[in-house]
């Protein structure tokens, strides 16, 4: 029976179990799937889906690799949120490449399926990035504001956003759902903690669609134009677009197009679809998750496997759970160990019996 401080007897079992680097089936804590609620999404104007409709009418012949499953939405747009969606709109490569690169290949790359499946998860396993790298993908993005300022801080893709120099704004505004709407979390400073509700909530909701719409609305005003490209007044000259711009809301949308490679794209989705990070940023990351197992499986699949499902351990972390499982008596008093580092250590091998409360 292994003796830990704080743990049950019966966990020696527990321990055990839990040792190994495991798999996301059985230890998917960081990443929840998002339920999107399906009674605020997103509409597409007519000519947007008319356009998208020709996007996916064409048919080009290529001698490169492609993917059936990704060509399938290719140039589809999926909402997220109320107003935003994620659009798939080129990409180069698939899990081949990654194995062509990888054995600087003159070939296909594939020799079979199982040892291509092998050596990316070796690449993985091992931090080999550059194949990775070898793989791209482009998106068309619409998100709000307050989330573009956290996307754009991953600095290793390639983004052309719509400029609001030379068009107007779309009048459209990011409102969160009731059960998104939540108080500020006493115990992490950024995040979030019990939902709000009743009066306080209707008078949240109330205080962002209102300034919005008034925003907005001063918006049009000191253009002198209305969103739909009616002009108010004719005897007046309009602000320019550039500055005009300045007074808005944080939730008023933006679209960009993003494009990045397959390595920064798992740096990406391991951040942003992480429970650690903004609710509305994790919607989007959610989405293109799906996308990467759709371009990607075999890598996906690694990607779920060694970065979502893994953990790292440290030196000490490592020495902690190699005297759990010889049975040896440890504490975090002599695990050199930080309470907080000690408590990540216990939950992500599910020793919660470990966790130091206080
Ligand atoms: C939950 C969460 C909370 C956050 N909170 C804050 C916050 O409070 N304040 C804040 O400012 N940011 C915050 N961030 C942003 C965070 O610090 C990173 O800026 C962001 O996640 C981008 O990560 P990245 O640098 O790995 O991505 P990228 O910019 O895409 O870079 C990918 C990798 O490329 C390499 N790289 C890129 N550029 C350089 C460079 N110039 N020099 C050397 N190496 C480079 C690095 O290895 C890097 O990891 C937060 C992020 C998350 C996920």
């Amino acid at each position: 029976m292994v003796e830990v401080v704080g743990t049950a007897p019966t966990s020696a079992m527990v321990i055990t179990k839990f040792i190994y680097r495991h798999s996301w089936k059985t230890n998917i804590i960081n990443i929840k799937g998002i339920k999107i609620d399906s009674t605020s999404i997103m509409k597409l104007t007519k000519e947007q889906l008319e356009e998208i409709k020709n996007q996916q009418s064409q048919s080009n012949q290529t001698k490169r690799v492609t993917v059936a499953e990704l060509e399938k939405i290719l140039y589809e747009a999926m909402p997220a949120l109320d107003h935003g969606f994620v659009r798939v709109v080129d990409y180069m490569g698939d899990d081949t490449s990654i194995v062509q690169s990888a054995r600087v290949s003159y070939g296909k790359g594939t020799k079979q399926v199982s040892t291509d499946k092998g050596l990316i998860k070796y690449l993985m396993r091992h931090w080999h990035s550059t194949p990775f790298e070898m793989c791209e993908i482009k998106y068309h993005i619409k998100l709000p504001i307050f989330i573009a300022r956290q996307w754009i801080r991953h600095r290793t893709a390639n983004v052309n956003e719509y400029s609001a120099r030379y068009s107007i704004l779309d009048k459209e505004f990011y409102l969160p759902t009731s059960e998104n709407l939540a108080a500020q979390s006493i115990s992490n400073r950024q995040g979030r903690g019990d939902i709000i509700d009743g009066e306080q909530a209707k008078e949240v909701l109330k205080l962002l669609k209102d300034d919005a719409e008034r925003t907005y609305s001063n918006y049009e005003t000191m253009l002198n134009e209305r969103y739909d490209g009616t002009t108010i007044d004719e005897n007046k000259k309009g602000l320019a677009r550039e500055l005009a711009r300045m007074n808005l809301t944080l939730n008023t949308y933006t679209q960009w197009y993003w494009k990045t490679d397959l390595l920064n794209l798992m740096n990406f989705l391991r951040l942003r679809a992480d429970h650690h990070a903004q609710y509305e940023i994790r919607v989007y990351a959610d989405i293109m998750l799906d996308t990467l197992k759709k371009w990607v499986p075999i890598t996906y699949e690694a990607f779920m496997d060694y970065r979502v499902g893994g953990t790292e351990v440290s030196a000490k972390g490592k020495l902690t759970i190699q005297k759990l499982i010889k049975g040896e008596k440890t504490s975090l008093e002599d695990s050199g160990l930080s309470k907080r580092e000690w408590n990540e250590l216990m939950e992500s091998f599910n020793l919660k019996d470990s966790v130091i409360k206080k």
